[in-house]
């Protein structure tokens, strides 16, 4: 355009192609050419890349809830079949006695498959809306101080959010699509299609690795851990209040042990990732994957503090609140325990990662 609004001579920007995809085929992606086009400068020079980040940031929030998304409808599928689809029988003895045989969720494992679903998706909820309320709070509260401890959790749960729920969106989808046996890789069943679009979450918006490597080299250490230390403050406080609680106590026993991990891991990072940068690399997505879990549980506890409230204040006869905690326990006894295993990786730092020479491989 010229610059009394008259048509200009057009600019040198064209598409290249429309890019084939694994999936997120309703979403048209391009390579576009620029042949002696002319750029314009949006906003201060040599501020583009901070400006890139406000969106980038808004993005990537996005992107975690995509990957939640994908899981929770995933999920949903694969609960509607497992209940209809009848093969073998439970272990325990018929459960459909009148029918040839069982549906497959009597079966522990495909109860596995589902349960880790439903653990994560009711988790990675709460995870959403308990960071998107400390985005309100940086937006709106009057109050200064909680403006600063809302933007600190901000930034660092923003690569937790979007690289833990990405990572284990597409892990649950894939799941849930095994919950279908063959029908599964069939097309007409839809549950390839989750498969396939969940994936590019763990890649747009900045790849996952990236995100580990934004929390242990940048998110961490801003404003001298401020955040981190906050998080483990507020961790401290509510085990404190809670710790003779006998109801709500493997949700603390839980929550406390996952804390812990996550406060020996990150003083290993201090103690050894500043020393050797390779250490913090190699170390970036066990860190991250034990801070997910953390988070998870803390989420976790929370809810069940909220449901057993609810159950002693007339909801006792509501079977959502049952299921919740049952759910919760679930996560507690056969997810949580993954922490020790990314804080034992994480501990080993980069030698045996780093050990074979480039051209070895
Ligand atoms: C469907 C689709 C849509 C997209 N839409 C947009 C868009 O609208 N706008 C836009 O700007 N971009 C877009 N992208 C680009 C996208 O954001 C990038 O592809 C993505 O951020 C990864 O960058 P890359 O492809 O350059 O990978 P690379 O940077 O080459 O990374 C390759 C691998 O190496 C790892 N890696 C790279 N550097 C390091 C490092 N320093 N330390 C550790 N590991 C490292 C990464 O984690 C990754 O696993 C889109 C991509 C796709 C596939």
């Amino acid at each position: 355009m010229n610059a009394d609004g008259s048509l200009g001579a057009r600019n040198g920007v064209s598409c290249g192609k429309i890019e084939e995809k694994m999936g997120i085929h309703g979403n048209a992606t391009c390579v576009l050419n620029y042949d002696d086009a002319t750029g314009f400068l949006i906003g201060e020079e040599n501020r583009g890349l901070h400006a890139m980040f406000t969106m980038m940031n808004v993005a990537r929030l996005g992107v975690g809830l995509q990957g939640y998304a994908q899981s929770e409808t995933a999920y949903q599928n694969a609960a509607a079949y497992a209940k209809d689809r009848l093969q073998g029988r439970s272990l325990t003895g018929p459960k459909n006695a009148d029918g040839p045989a069982d549906p497959i969720i009597v079966h522990p494992d495909v109860r596995r498959m589902l349960m880790d679903a439903r653990s994560f998706n009711e988790g990675a909820r709460a995870f959403v809306f308990w960071t998107a309320l400390y985005g309100d709070l940086l937006n709106k509260s009057p109050d200064e101080k909680v403006r600063e401890k809302a933007g600190d959790y901000m930034g660092l749960m923003t690569p937790v959010l979007k690289a833990y729920l990405t990572d284990k969106g597409y892990q649950t989808a894939t799941n849930c699509q095994q919950v279908y046996g063959g029908h599964g890789y069939i097309e007409e069943w839809g549950m390839s299609q989750f498969v396939r679009d969940s994936r590019i979450a763990m890649i747009y918006e900045g790849a996952n690795g990236i995100q580990g490597l934004d929390l242990v080299g940048r998110k961490l250490a801003a404003n001298g851990g401020r955040a981190i230390f906050a998080f483990f403050n507020e961790l401290d406080q509510f085990i404190a209040e809670h710790d003779d609680d006998k109801d709500l106590k493997p949700f603390i026993e839980g929550l406390k042990s996952a804390k812990d991990q996550l406060q020996e891991g990150t003083q290993w990072l201090m103690a050894n990732g500043m020393s050797n940068f390779d250490n913090a690399g190699a170390a970036s997505h066990d860190y991250l994957h034990l801070f997910g879990l953390t988070a998870f549980a803390y989420m976790w506890a929370l809810m069940a503090k909220a449901s057993l409230h609810a159950k002693a204040n007339g909801g006792a006869a509501d079977p959502f609140y049952d299921a919740k905690l049952k759910t919760g326990r679930y996560f507690v006894e056969r997810v949580l325990p993954e922490t020790a295993a990314h804080l034992a990786k994480l501990k080993t730092g980069s030698q045996s990662l780093m050990a074979l020479a480039a051209d070895a491989f």
